[in-house]
């Protein structure tokens, strides 16, 4: 086992990331960062569930029914027994929960109650996708291990802070007042991480470092960061806004949608749909993986080549504008699946950036591994790789959270 598991002092929190279908865990030491296992349990509620536990670089797989997320929570306290580390040894601080939506009532790490868990179901209009699953997982997290406190870290809590002019849309009062229309931003655990790392790995402040984050996985936001602080974000209400993504267009003329239902007869069922599950990479190549359309680009493939450069230029039309926003630039950093091993992309960006002053260091780009510098010492603004690590955050938090005195 690794060590520092229920040391004296020492504590481990377990993060939960509980989706509709699947529920994601980790067992984490917050101060050095080191974490223990992890595992997936999917395909909850359908045919053919499947339970896999990492421990020590080996999964341990099983295929099962998993008819809810109470079953899911007792698997995975029994993949813990079984493949260990048992966490009857450990000293289990709290539990830290992925929440997606925390509305504008959460912009901190909030130890759960009966009144949150209600907030956080009024929340759910917001984000039908995403917290219901939260939900359910905190409810069987609790039944689980009901003397154990449990931390919500939400998706939007970073953002919160975002002025008033970068959250408001300029729609009607009463969507803004009685709907609660405004931006919320999302990724927000990673964003806050990332931008801290630049931080760390410029020698700077926090406070004194501008920077934008770029995290491009299926999901995909950009972030402007000042001083530590959100000040602007690509995600807004939902998590279709801003960056081409796998399955999502991104940026979109609202008009697109009234001109479908009226030429086409979608309903607003179709339209979410196609918005949310059929559009980006996938509506443009047929493939949401960005690895198989980099492929494909490659085979010289026409649509590959056109999603490609549509991504570039979208994620070009950000850094633009977040620049402009934050007035000054110090840090550009690239963050998660896509962010974190396409160099082609990576290099796409920074060489459009040239005249701005940026110099790409293309052998450090094509070689960067975990945190890397990508550009020159020339260069106006340091290009990063860094690893985005949510689960870690997560835990930090929720650590942080009940262990204050
Ligand atoms: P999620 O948003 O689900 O957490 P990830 O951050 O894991 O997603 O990113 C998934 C995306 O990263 C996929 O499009 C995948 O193709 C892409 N990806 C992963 N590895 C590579 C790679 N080596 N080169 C290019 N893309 C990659």
């Amino acid at each position: 086992m690794s060590s520092g598991v229920g040391e004296p002092g020492g504590g481990v929190v377990l993060v939960v990331n509980a989706g509709s279908s699947s529920v994601k865990y980790e067992l984490l030491d917050p101060v050095p960062g080191v974490s223990h296992a992890k595992g997936l349990i999917e395909r909850i509620g359908l045919a053919d569930g499947a339970v896999h536990h990492t421990v020590d670089g080996v999964t341990h797989d099983e295929v099962l029914d998993v008819p809810d997320h109470e079953t899911a929570l007792r698997l995975a306290t029994r993949a813990f027994e079984q493949h260990g580390p048992s966490l009857d040894t450990v000293n289990l601080l709290a539990v830290g929960h992925r929440v997606v939506h925390g509305g504008a009532d959460f912009a901190d790490p909030t130890l759960i109650t009966p009144e949150v868990v209600a907030a956080v179901e009024r929340l759910v209009p917001l984000a039908p996708l995403h917290n219901p699953g939260n939900l359910a997982g905190i409810a069987a997290t609790q039944a689980a291990f009901p003397d154990v406190p449990q931390v919500a870290v939400f998706d939007t809590a970073f953002h919160q802070g975002m002025p008033e002019a970068a959250a408001t849309y300029a729609v009607p009062r009463s969507w803004r007042q009685e709907h609660l229309v405004r931006r919320y931003g999302f990724h927000g655990t990673s964003h806050a991480y990332v931008s801290r790392r630049a931080a760390d790995l410029l020698g700077r402040p926090l406070e004194e470092v501008r920077s934008i984050v770029l995290h491009l996985g299926n999901g995909a936001s950009a972030t402007a960061v000042d001083g530590g602080r959100s000040i602007d974000t690509s995600m807004g209400m939902t998590p279709l806004e801003g960056l081409v993504m796998g399955t999502r267009p991104g940026d979109l003329d609202p008009g697109v949608a009234g001109h479908l239902a009226r030429v086409a007869g979608l309903s607003m069922t179709d339209l979410e749909l196609a918005l949310s599950k059929e559009s980006g990479l996938l509506g443009l190549t047929g493939s949401a993986d960005f690895r198989q359309v980099m492929q494909r680009r490659a085979e010289g493939d026409e649509a590959a080549r056109l999603a490609f450069d549509v991504v570039v230029h979208r994620l070009l039309h950000y850094v633009g504008a977040y620049a402009a926003v934050l007035g000054r630039l110090d840090a550009l950093v690239f963050t998660a699946g896509v962010g974190e091993n396409n160099a082609d992309l990576r290099a796409s960006v920074l060489d459009r950036l040239a005249g701005f002053g940026v110099r790409l260091d293309a052998s450090a780009n094509d070689a960067a591994n975990g945190e890397t510098l990508i550009t020159t010492a020339e260069s106006a603004v340091a290009g990063y790789v860094i690893p985005t690590a949510e689960e870690l955050e997560i835990a930090r938090q929720a650590a942080a959270l009940v262990t204050r005195p």
